[in-house]
């Protein structure tokens, strides 16, 4: 990017999502100014400390706010200097799968008194189709601007993955849709110039929302078909992911078969609310949407299925639920993650603590209080510690650290299940295990 060409921006939201946008941003040489109404977290930020638990993220930031392309405020007045304006607040769903749109409400009626002539806004929350032009469209043109004419409009979701955010923010295509067509041509040479990634330009606004819903949408539905495969395969006494891995080599459509891996369940902020929102604004247009639903309900359901396993298991030894000594190792809805959001471990933990189990958990990668807090238990400071006695070991989240496990040495009871709800072990180390006298129960396998 020529010193021309590099633009400021300003990113309202400075969540995980507006904290990884605006720390790339400037790390590619753009200005950026944050903003964000989180007193603390803008503090937080301009000391160089990072809340969030990303690869490379806190030093990321750190270079940006050290190096003065990155400042955060909490006053909207510094929107007023910028060239383009991104909008990434929290855009949550009521229990009826609606969206509560408080957060993005109030962003745009903050913006719409500091917003100028000439400048670009581009929403990366994900909304329901129309949210674009029918909420965030009038709102700003409260500022007394017209959209199209006085300012440019246009949406790009943000589809970055947890743990790979980074890499993907270089990487993955941008999509952009615009309001009318110098929208759509500015947010999209916007994108290039200041990620250097290819850009999808989109023919309407509510295109380019539907791509992300879209997305996940795909996500869920295929991660809720390998979990009902896995149900399936474990009846007939089949590895699920022998299946999946030959399934997956039949050519279909641009690519080939993609069955998602099964799995203790679905967690974090998207994949759980967004298929919502598809069946929700489906059905206030008259349109009753299935699928959407069901994969929620099946992914939903997982937790429930894998405290059933490790009872199955534990009724084979003789032994019963109540008093029986639990290890969850791993809390987080993701491997080699800390993340606690929408976590399907504390589904399956409640379960087996609902049945009379006496659970300990362990995570190295989340934070004590955070844990104590979600799910009631003091954590065990070491695996060691939490599998004590243990008549079943569950491996909900198969972080690095578990990779190195001596489970020869571990002081379990004397007949011990181990349950791998996110471990995917080969079958050499099944083996191994069996060998060593622990009974093997994975996900459809
Ligand atoms: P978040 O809850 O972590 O962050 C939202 C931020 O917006 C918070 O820091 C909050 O203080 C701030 N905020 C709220 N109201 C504000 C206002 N009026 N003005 C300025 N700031 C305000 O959310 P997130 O996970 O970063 O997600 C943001 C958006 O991106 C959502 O629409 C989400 O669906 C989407 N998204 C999230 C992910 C993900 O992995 N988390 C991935 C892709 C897309």
């Amino acid at each position: 990017m020529t010193e021309h060409e590099r633009k400021s921006v300003a990113v309202v939201g400075l969540g995980y999502v507006g904290s990884c946008v605006a720390g790339t941003l400037a790390d590619r040489g753009a200005t950026v100014v944050g903003v964000d109404t989180d007193g603390d977290l803008v503090e937080e930020l301009n000391h160089g400390y990072c809340r969030f638990q990303e690869q490379e993220l806190a030093e990321l930031l750190g270079r940006a706010v050290g190096g003065g392309r990155l400042t955060c405020t909490t006053d909207y007045a510094a929107v007023a200097r910028v060239d383009v304006v991104l909008l990434v607040v929290g855009t949550p769903v009521r229990d009826d799968g609606s969206l509560d749109d408080r957060q993005l409400r109030a962003a745009c009626e903050t913006l719409a008194r500091h917003l100028r002539k000439d400048q670009l806004v581009v929403l990366k929350s994900t909304v329901p189709l129309g949210s674009t032009r029918n909420l965030v469209r009038p709102l700003l043109e409260r500022s007394g601007l017209t959209a199209g004419r006085d300012f440019g409009l246009a949406f790009s979701p943000e589809r970055l993955a947890e743990g790979t955010a980074l890499a993907e923010l270089r990487t993955l295509p941008v999509v952009a849709g615009g309001l009318d067509a110098a929208s759509t041509i500015s947010a999209a040479q916007f994108w290039r110039e200041s990620l250097g990634v290819e850009v999808l330009t989109m023919s309407t606004l509510e295109a380019a929302e539907c791509v992300k819903l879209a997305d996940n949408w795909w996500i869920d539905l295929n991660i809720a078909l390998g979990n009902e495969l896995a149900k399936f395969c474990a009846l007939f006494d089949v590895d699920v992911l022998e299946v999946i891995k030959a399934a997956n080599t039949v050519p279909k459509g641009t690519g080939n078969v993609n069955i998602l891996l099964p799995s203790v369940g679905v967690g974090g902020s998207c994949l759980t609310k967004d298929p919502w929102m598809v069946w929700r604004s489906a059905r206030d247009n008259g349109l009753d949407i299935r699928t959407a639903a069901v994969g929620r309900e099946v992914n939903a359901q997982m937790p429930e299925y894998t405290a059933q396993l490790v009872f199955d298991e534990l009724a084979e030894l003789g032994k019963k639920p109540e008093g029986a000594r639990i290890a969850v190792l791993g809390l987080a809805f993701k491997n080699n993650t800390g993340d606690l959001r929408a976590t399907p471990v504390k589904d399956a933990v409640d379960a087996l603590v609902d049945r009379g189990a006496i659970v300990r958990v362990h995570d190295p990668l989340a934070d004590d209080t955070e844990v104590k807090e979600l799910f009631g238990i003091r954590p065990s400071n070491s695996v060691a510690e939490a599998v004590r006695d243990a008549d079943c070991v569950a491996i909900l989240a198969h972080h690095r650290d578990f990779e190195t496990i001596d489970y020869g040495s571990l002081p379990v009871a004397e007949s011990c299940v181990v349950v791998d709800g996110r471990a995917y072990f080969p079958v050499e180390k099944i083996e191994s295990l069996r060998a060593m006298g622990f009974v093997y129960r994975g996900i459809g396998r």
